[in-house]
C-alpha cells in the first residue's frame, strides 16, 4: 500500500501571500541598476537626456533607498510582527540571504508556519 504524500510545503512568503513584495523590491533594484547606466556606463547618455545627471543620481539613490526601506519594512509576520526580510538580511551569511529568505517556510524569529495553521 503506498504512503501518502504530504504535499510540498510552500514557502513563508507565498504562503502568507507576501511573495509580490518581494518581487516589488526586485523592481525597485532594477531600476536603481537601469539608473546607474546614464551616470556610470554611458557618461554621453547623461548628457543627451532632459534631466540632469544629478537629477538621475539622486533618483538611483531613491531608488536604492527605497529599496532597502522596502525590505525592511513590508515583509511582517503576522504572529511576531517582526521584519521576516530583515532578518535573513542582519542574520547568518550575508551572501546568502536572499536564498535562505526566499526558501523558508517558517518565520525563523517566532516559528510561524502558514501552511501548517
Ligand atoms: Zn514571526
Amino acid at each position: 500500500m503506498p504512503t501518502p504524500t504530504r504535499p510540498a510545503r510552500r514557502s513563508w512568503l507565498e504562503a502568507t501571500g507576501q511573495l509580490w513584495k518581494l518581487h516589488l523590491f526586485f523592481a525597485l533594484m532594477g531600476a536603481a541598476v537601469v539608473l546607474t547606466v546614464p551616470i556610470l556606463g554611458f557618461p554621453g547618455l547623461a548628457v543627451v537626456l532632459p534631466v540632469s545627471p544629478a537629477a538621475i543620481c539622486l533618483l538611483q539613490m531613491a531608488c536604492f533607498a527605497g529599496a532597502m526601506l522596502w525590505l525592511a519594512g513590508s515583509m511582517i509576520c503576522e504572529r511576531c510582527q517582526g521584519s521576516f526580510a530583515w532578518y535573513f538580511v542582519t542574520h547568518g551569511d550575508l551572501g546568502s540571504w536572499l536564498v535562505r529568505l526566499r526558501a523558508a517556510a517558517e518565520c525563523p524569529r517566532c516559528g510561524d508556519e502558514p501552511d501548517l495553521r
